[in-house]
């Protein structure tokens, strides 16, 4: 079985991450979105919301599963059986940063591939802080995010 790793913070979830997801999962038996509590990011949802958004969203995609992890990627990926790290490219912006991620990873082992994928170019301008952003000021994100995680958000900033 050929299992894959989606590493990040989906801080929340947004139709961008839905859409690697899917091209994902035609490409490898099992998927794994893995939250994140990256330490130099503080997020808005706590892991188990965000899990808890994950697990909604891709309930309807056979091959994924969501979990979280504290460890290091490759070390995880590893303990999972994984042989491919999945990341989203949308712009050039990205690619410095996932560049040295990738070869970085590489380094810290050989086994494990980093896959980059490119979602619908609708999503290329589309990230979770903007999304935070604009959701903060009650802004309308519906367009960028599934229902459930809309609705998270009006919960999360209607005291605000
Ligand atoms: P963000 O940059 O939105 O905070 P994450 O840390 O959750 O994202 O990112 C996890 C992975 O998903 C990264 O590889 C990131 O490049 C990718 N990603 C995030 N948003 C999109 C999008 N709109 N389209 C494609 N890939 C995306």
């Amino acid at each position: 079985m050929r299992i894959a790793i989606y590493p990040g913070t989906f801080d929340p979830i947004t139709n961008g991450h839905v859409d690697i997801i899917k091209r994902a999962s035609t490409l490898f038996d099992k998927v794994i979105v893995a939250v994140t509590t990256n330490p130099s990011k503080t997020p808005l949802f706590s892991v188990d919301e965000r899990v808890d958004m994950v697990a909604r969203v891709i309930s309807s995609i056979e091959n994924i599963e969501v979990d979280s992890f504290t460890d290091l990627l490759v070390n995880y990926a590893l303990r999972k059986k994984a042989v491919a790290i999945i990341r989203g490219l949308r712009a050039i912006s990205d690619f410095e940063y996932e560049f040295q991620m990738a070869l970085f990873n590489r380094k810290l082992s050989e086994e494990l591939v980093t896959v980059f994928l490119m979602p619908n170019e609708r999503y290329t301008y589309l990230n979770s802080k903007i999304v935070r952003e604009v959701a903060s000021f009650h802004g309308d994100v519906s367009c960028f995010v599934p229902k459930y995680v809309h609705q998270k958000l009006k919960d999360k900033f209607s005291t605000t």
